[in-house]
């Protein structure tokens, strides 16, 4: 079986609205994989798709939606309508995808603001999104996947509150901060190959090893049977060196 790196092998990876949501460092997701898909032997090639732009769920082998401001949240709730199709069908076909903040509140039904307004979202994750008053969840925040017991580590800051619907878990349960909601120690969502969280921090830098997998599930769509490093042989001293 040839390896990644003998094969020249590719993944496009689609930023959606890159240039409208990426507060706290979101853009650093994709530097991360980025910087992981070079260690694997692949090659990443990034496209930001925002308003007006096509989105072709073909071309993709990767998709990361960041958050923002409400403003700009919901300029963006206007277009990613025109888009819904494609996303939705994207997902359904296993298709890898991170989802933070504002963006995964907007892969949800709807999406209420500060000032009370309710954006519509598109609904290929059955959750909701309330917001609550003068009042925002704001600090770090630690979870624990409750199937592979890893713990994620990030930096929360958002009004809405999110409850998950049928067919979604939650990424892990709440051990410091508020989560989806800050009442049922929920905290994200996973749907198919869809990741929603609320982690910024950037999320990828400070949980490396959720990068890795994102790269792997994605490989393996594309290529089926190809041999992928090992995460020992890809992550020597630069990430545990102390
Ligand atoms: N505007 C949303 C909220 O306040 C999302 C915030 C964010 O992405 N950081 O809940």
């Amino acid at each position: 079986m040839l390896s990644a790196q003998e094969e020249n092998f590719e993944l496009n990876i689609c930023h959606l609205y890159g240039n409208l949501l990426n507060t706290y460092g979101d853009n650093g997701n994709i530097l991360m994989l980025k910087y992981f898909g070079q260690k694997l032997g692949v090659k990443v090639n990034i496209k930001i798709i925002s308003i007006d732009n096509d989105f072709n769920e073909k071309k993709y082998d990767l998709i990361f939606f960041g958050g923002g401001q409400d403003y700009e949240q919901f300029v963006v709730s206007l277009d990613i309508q025109k888009k819904q199709k494609a996303i939705k069908c994207y997902v359904e076909n296993n298709g890898v995808f991170l989802a933070i903040c504002g963006g995964y509140q907007l892969l949800g039904h709807y999406y209420i603001e500060a000032c009370g307004r309710k954006v519509t979202g598109i609904g290929v994750l059955d959750h909701y999104t309330l917001n609550q008053n003068n009042s925002r969840f704001i600090g770090d925040i630690e979870i624990v996947n409750q199937e592979t017991g890893e713990h994620y580590y990030g930096f929360e800051n958002h009004q809405g509150r999110t409850f998950l619907g049928k067919g979604e878990q939650a990424l892990g349960q709440v051990i410091k901060g508020y989560g989806n909601n800050g009442e049922d120690q929920t905290e994200g969502a996973v749907y198919k190959n869809v990741y929603g969280s609320y982690f910024h921090g950037p999320f990828l830098a400070r949980n490396v090893h959720f990068a890795y997998q994102l790269l792997i599930k994605a490989l393996y769509n594309k290529y089926k049977t190809i041999r992928i490093p090992l995460w020992e042989e890809i992550c020597e001293e630069e990430i545990y060196d102390e």
